[in-house]
């Protein structure tokens, strides 16, 4: 025979896509339309169902940027199409070349309920599934004329971000309003023909792709071109048998959840995300009603709770769905935020508001963290997730890896402390599935676990403005549920794949069975630790003051039974946890998106220092007493952690400075000698203990280094390596002053560079390690980065960066590919570069970022003839200056403080990096106030709060900083009756008695890096 498969693939897809999709919709009478543009921001749906609208004509050009416009379509269905599905169909101009971050509308009747959204590639609207004949039909369309700001011109420069720049000029033009007949046999044939055509493409040519082509070609020898509803059924019979030949016996098992991956903030502002989430939603919930399996699931607490207060006509639906058991809350988060740069306190404030919230609105908790989009993953994760109470993890971003391919797609994520969690990876390598054959195909081939595992999770649906799952998935996945040669297809929670990956990872438990140790670390995207520092400094500080807050807080209560401000802290944390979204805390969102996350963390600071003030002074009583408050969790000044004591002189003597005859410094106190050059630079750090000297020999220290950086793609999310290749060292200073201030050595230096201008002042304080650096730059680059080098007389084999609850370690070297694309790296307060018996941090107030490269020297010089001196060099990364999707990001004034702390272990680099964004409050009042938690033996608090539940409990969280055993005690300064351990959201936790002794305590025993939460009941 004389085969010709390209001949036949070539003719289904003309006529699938030119004939039997258009004929889906095919007779159709245009609807009477009028409009009303809004001048300014949106407004709530009562006001917009009332508005006094004009007549409109399709194909008028409508819709600025950010504007939003309310449609009245209006008409009445023909008397012949009695018996007939009717639905409406709009197109507001949408580019189906792309799913999603367009124009939208939500479609509203005229009594307020809603009855889905319109999207580019979902643009019906059911009206009546059989016609009698002459309904009157009125539809109220709320639709917002976003610009695509990530279009087919990707990553340009674009003044679109922010309503405060962008063009007025209409950007869309409608093209079609219409009431049509839904010619449901014709959209079958549709789904038929394109899953067996998308499914023979992804098959070997053998019998089984050989029989599905035939029935193809036979399907549309009868079909009839000018009469495709009449013969579309006799069509579908000649397909019957292809698709009813059922799957292999071992195919790969697909769990499908319905999806849409509506990112908190990002292309557009926090206003227009809560529109969309209830766009979406509203079609969800309608296509549940329309289909008996399918199941929806979507994270985010803040994404409920904004349906909620803002459209809650559609609230009640998604209630409704929730109780039904198929509409899915997942993730038990606040909003899907980063996990590298979120504090330990945060991160877990994040599990717990979100499962308050699906506890109080539906009665239920998630069992799982649902990730599938942040940029990289710390390694303190696996223990949080297990103590907040889940069972299981999932993610799909590592599969944007630039260089390694990671190797697990089932498999047991282990972190630093040891704890393990179940991990699913998506094979199909995508959060956005259509359910294509090409995409199920994907996923039996790329999944790693085949020899054990059946399956694989499909999170489908279009997000982003993309409307979610449509009925075009559901109706392929009612054909792949048992099709040959097609992975088989099901709707299910993950809860339940999660379970039965459990069983299947169980049953073949072998020493080979697949972990993963430490960080999955992204290799993309790292500039997100540096871009938009001023939202990375507002988070830093926030997250600080608000454990601050409560700490006081819980002492007033305790101590003079003052209120405890539950709804202000939760309000307040509740804003912390929104702006640590996946797009908002990397720096990656829009200028609109920073500019309002500016403005929140300065109203949040001030929310939170009012909280202080407020319970500082109710604690310290009235009168004149020079008093300091010590928000660290160390003792500092002289006084105890989380105490206030009377103010006291500094106990160390006054560091010196002396000037140099080459016009540099020596600034000394007991601790530590540093000499700076003429032009500000270290040149050396010597710790008057052991004698050694921080700085690397012949090199200088607390250098400014100016690279270009303009990476390939995704300007505020990427480095790409090249940017080391050139590099300016901001050696020259404009001017050096030197003076001794109440004790404190200071030498100020001012630096002009390029477009910018920058003054560090540098400070050793009397009894300090830390030579400190306050940095103002007024940035004014263009596709730059700014780091502060440290060249250090260190071997260090790895270097130990802060993570959540402790540290990690990463290896100096680039041995191998996996090393070497870790060439900008995470920190939260500190890191370390130690050898035995000498160490080196860096600590810094809000820095996320930074490298490490080493050193090696064979001169024959140093350190004598014959011997290697190996040094290691650590940078900070200060800022940069990506010009999308913010234009204007991180220009004008920027601050910084970082330290160099010399001769430190990781204990006292943790205790360096505690206090050193945590300073003494000055303040006056009666007397001083005891602590009212305080610990021993090695156990480091972090949180000291009344607990959740409002019950007046106290909750202590304390953790294991070192990576080694603790045995210590925790004892609380106040009548107190019981105690237990709970899981880290609180909960009662088997096995959690706890003794309590007379006097307040509890001994704990912590392993390394535990994170442990009490509870103490009040007396
Ligand atoms: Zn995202």
């Amino acid at each position: 025979m004389h085969d010709d498969i390209t001949l036949t693939t070539g003719r289904v897809q003309r006529v699938l896509t030119e004939r039997i999709w258009p004929a889906v919709h095919g007779t159709s009478v245009p609807l009477g339309v009028e409009w009303h543009v809004l001048p300014g921001e949106p407004v709530p749906p009562q006001e917009g169902l009332a508005l006094a609208m004009e007549p409109y004509e399709v194909g008028t050009p409508w819709g600025r940027a950010w504007g939003t416009t309310w449609f009245r379509l209006t008409g009445s269905v023909p008397a012949e199409w009695a018996g007939r599905a009717v639905e409406a169909v709009v197109d507001l101009g949408f580019d189906a070349s792309m799913p999603g971050f367009q124009a939208e509308a939500l479609v509203y009747r005229p009594d307020g309920t809603t009855v889905k959204s319109i999207n580019p590639r979902n643009q019906y609207i059911p009206v009546v599934d059989a016609a009698v004949g002459g309904e009157q039909v009125e539809l109220l369309l709320e639709a917002a004329s976003n610009p695509v700001l990530l279009g087919h011109d990707m990553f340009r420069q674009t003044q679109e971000g922010d309503t405060r720049t962008s063009s007025p000029r209409p950007l869309y033009t409608t093209r079609r309003m219409d009431l049509v007949i839904f010619e449901a046999e014709v959209h079958g044939l549709a789904l038929d023909v394109e899953v067996l055509l998308e499914l023979q493409a992804e098959l070997p040519t053998g019998r089984r792709r050989m029989r599905i082509l035939q029935a193809l070609d036979d399907a549309l020898d009868v079909l009839d071109l000018q009469r495709i509803p009449e013969t579309a059924a006799a069509a579908r019979t000649a397909l019957v048998d292809v698709l009813a030949s059922p799957a292999e016996a071992s195919a790969h098992e697909i769990s499908a959840v319905g999806h849409a991956h509506i990112d908190s903030a990002w292309l557009w502002p926090v206003r227009e995300t809560i529109r969309k989430v209830a766009r979406t939603t509203s079609s969800m919930a309608d296509l549940i009603d329309r289909t008996d399996d399918f199941v929806y699931g979507m994270s985010s607490a803040q994404q409920y709770a904004w349906v909620k207060e803002h459209r809650p006509e559609v609230w009640a639906r998604v209630k409704e769905a929730v109780a039904s058991g198929r509409f899915l809350p997942l993730g038990g988060m606040w909003v899907e935020s980063d996990t590298v740069m979120p504090s330990g306190e945060a991160l877990a404030r994040q599990f717990s508001q979100g499962q308050r919230f699906f506890e109080r609105e539906f009665g239920l908790r998630s069992h799982g963290v649902w990730l599938p989009d942040s940029f990289g993953y710390s390694p303190a994760l696996p223990q949080l997730v297990r103590r907040a109470g889940f069972d299981w993890f999932f993610t799909q971003k590592i599969s944007w890896n630039q260089v390694n391919k990671f190797p697990h797609h089932t498999f047991w994520w282990e972190g630093i402390d040891g704890s393990r969690v179940l991990t699913h990876f998506p094979p199909m390598d995508t959060y956005n599935s259509q359910l294509s054959g090409e995409e199920v195909a994907r996923a039996t081939r790329q999944f790693n676990e085949s020899r054990h595992a059946t399956g694989s999770i499909a999170p489908v649906g279009y997000g982003d403005g993309g409307g979610g799952t449509t009925r075009e998935m559901t109706g392929k996945a009612e054909r792949l549920a048992d099709l040959e040669g097609s992975a088989k297809v099901r709707w299910e929670h993950p809860d339940a794949f999660f379970e039965r990956a459990r069983e299947e990872l169980a049953a073949h438990a072998t020493s080979d069975s697949a972990v993963w140790v430490g960080e999955l670390y992204l290799e993309l995207h790292r500039a997100t630790l540096t871009s938009q520092h001023k939202t990375k400094q507002g988070n830093r500080r926030n997250e600080q003051l608000l454990v601050e807050a409560e700490v006081w807080a819980a002492t007033a209560s305790a101590r003079t039974g003052a209120d405890y401000p539950y709804d202000e802290l939760d309000a307040l944390w509740q804003q912390v946890l929104l702006l640590q979204f996946h797009d908002i805390l990397p720096g990656t969102s829009v200028a609109w998106v920073h500019r309002e996350a500016m403005e929140q963390h300065a109203a949040i600071t001030a929310g939170a220092q009012e909280i202080i003030e407020r319970s500082l002074r109710t604690l310290v009583g009235e009168g004149d007493t020079a008093l300091r408050a010590n928000p660290a969790v160390f003792a500092q000044a002289g006084v105890p952690a989380l105490g206030v004591a009377p103010a006291s002189g500094p106990a160390a003597a006054a560091s010196t400075l002396t000037e140099l005859p080459d016009g540099g410094y020596v600034l000394a106190n007991d601790l530590v000698r540093v000499t700076l050059d003429g032009a500000g630079h270290v040149t050396s750090a010597i710790d008057l203990a052991t004698g050694r000297d921080a700085v690397a020999p012949g090199r200088e220290a607390n250098v400014l280094q100016l690279h270009q950086d303009f990476p390939n793609k995704w300007d505020a999310w990427d480095v790409d390596r090249f940017y080391r290749n050139s590099v300016t060292d901001l050696r020259a200073a404009e001017k050096v002053t030197a003076t001794v201030d109440e004790g404190v050595a200071v030498v100020t230096v001012r630096r002009t560079f390029s477009s910018s201008t920058l003054e560090q002042v540098i400070t050793l304080a009397p009894g300090s390690r830390t030579l400190e650096v306050a940095l103002e730059t007024d940035w004014h680059e263009a596709e730059k980065f700014l780091k502060v080098a440290f060249p250090l007389d260190v071997r260090a084999e790895h270097m130990a960066a802060e993570t959540q609850f402790g540290f990690h370690k990463r290896v100096t070297h680039t041995n191998t590919s996996w090393e070497a694309a870790k060439f900008e790296t995470s920190m939260h307060r500190w890191v370390l570069a130690e050898e035995p018996g000498f160490g080196v941090g860096l600590v810094n107030d809000s820095v996320y970022g930074y490298d490490v490269t080493r050193e090696v020297s064979d001169d024959g010089v140093a350190p004598a003839p014959g011997v290697p001196e190996v040094t290691t060099t650590v940078r900070l990364s200060l800022l940069r200056a990506p010009r999308f999707p913010d234009p204007e990001t991180d220009q004008g004034i920027q601050t910084h403080r970082y330290g160099l702390v010399v001769g430190v272990d990781t204990a006292a680099a943790t205790e360096a990096g505690a206090t050193f964004g945590a300073r003494p409050r000055e303040l006056r009042g009666g007397a001083g106030v005891e602590p009212l938690v305080s610990v021993s033996g090695g156990v480091t608090l972090s949180a000291v709060k009344l607990a959740d539940d409002r019950s007046g409990d106290l909750v202590v969280r304390v953790y294991e900083a070192l990576g080694r055993r603790a045995s210590g005690t925790v004892t609380v300064a106040a009548p107190v009756s019981g105690a237990r351990t709970v899981s880290l959201i609180e909960d009662d936790i088997e096995g959690g008695a706890a003794d309590l002794t007379s006097d307040g305590a509890v001994a704990v025993e912590l392993s390394p890096f535990e994170v442990r939460t009490l509870r103490f009941t009040r007396a």
